[in-house]
């Protein structure tokens, strides 16, 4: 069945980074529905429980239930990273907090899902926070990437449907709770929101009209070290590129969580 006929499906900023970095990626993970554990990297799901155990803390605290600090006290990066959070983000009752909220927007063709850390509803602004742990300083490289661009637009479309009226005044941050710091932050216009539209769109587009059996490999061999499909890329013959732990791009990779 074409993708575009899979009315359920919705693309994510995790399936469509996929697809840029690799489309035959892509087309295991979210066509052929191919999940494929891979034991080697290890370093990679320490960072992911990390990254996984703060997220629910930080839903609990916004979500304002208990947290029971007690039973991670013990471990000091992951307290750390919460003293953080409450020290940056002391809850405002005249605030409305929304953690862990997810957003669908479909006009038939274009679908796309937004999996939203924390969006905070300030009286005539709305907020997207997004937590990086392990994050890069970079800001750059967080305002130009797909997931801003995404989690802005989706944003902005439905925030009418959502909140009851729309919003012009809309920004996104990216938080280190390791760090306590504001990596990047982003104010939406219209202007952007125009261009973001057109950029999704055809995005979208290019994945529905794919040739998928022309693919070619050697383009996309950077992505491969940390690759879970490798053992099925093998087989394509094509020389393997090698790369040392220190080269990995942690934004290239998809979200954890
Ligand atoms: S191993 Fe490389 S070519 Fe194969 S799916 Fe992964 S990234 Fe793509």
């Amino acid at each position: 069945m074409d993708l575009k006929d899979k009315k359920y499906f919705y693309f994510t900023q995790n399936s469509l980074n996929t697809f840029k970095n690799c489309p035959f990626k892509f087309k295991k993970k979210y066509i052929d529905n191919i999940k494929w554990e891979d034991e080697s990297n290890y370093n990679l799901e320490e960072h992911a429980a990390f990254g996984t155990d703060f997220h629910k803390i930080a839903e609990r605290y916004f979500m304002g239930i208990p947290v029971f600090e007690d039973s991670f006290k013990e471990n000091i990066g992951l307290y750390n990273a919460f003293c953080n959070l409450r020290e940056y983000f002391p809850i405002n009752k005249k605030f409305k907090y929304y953690p862990e909220y997810t957003i669908r927007y479909s006009d038939g063709n274009v679908r796309i899902e937004a999996n939203i850390d924390l969006i905070i509803e300030k009286d005539d602004k709305l907020e997207i926070w997004d937590w990086k742990t392990n994050a890069k300083t970079d800001s750059k490289k967080y305002a130009d990437s797909l997931q801003t661009e995404i989690y802005m637009y989706v944003l902005k479309k439905c925030s009418k449907s959502i909140f009851g009226k729309e919003y012009s005044d809309i920004k996104m941050v990216y938080f280190s709770p390791e760090r306590k710091e504001e990596i990047a932050s982003i104010t939406y216009s219209d202007e952007k929101y125009k261009k973001d539209e057109k950029s999704i769109t055809n995005l979208i587009k290019k994945v529905y009209n794919f040739k998928w059996e022309k693919f070619d490999r050697k383009s996309y061999l950077k992505h491969c070290k940390f690759c879970e499909f490798r053992l099925f890329c093998e087989s394509m013959n094509i020389e393997d590129t090698h790369y040392e732990f220190g080269d990995l791009d942690w934004d290239s990779i998809e979200e954890f969580y």
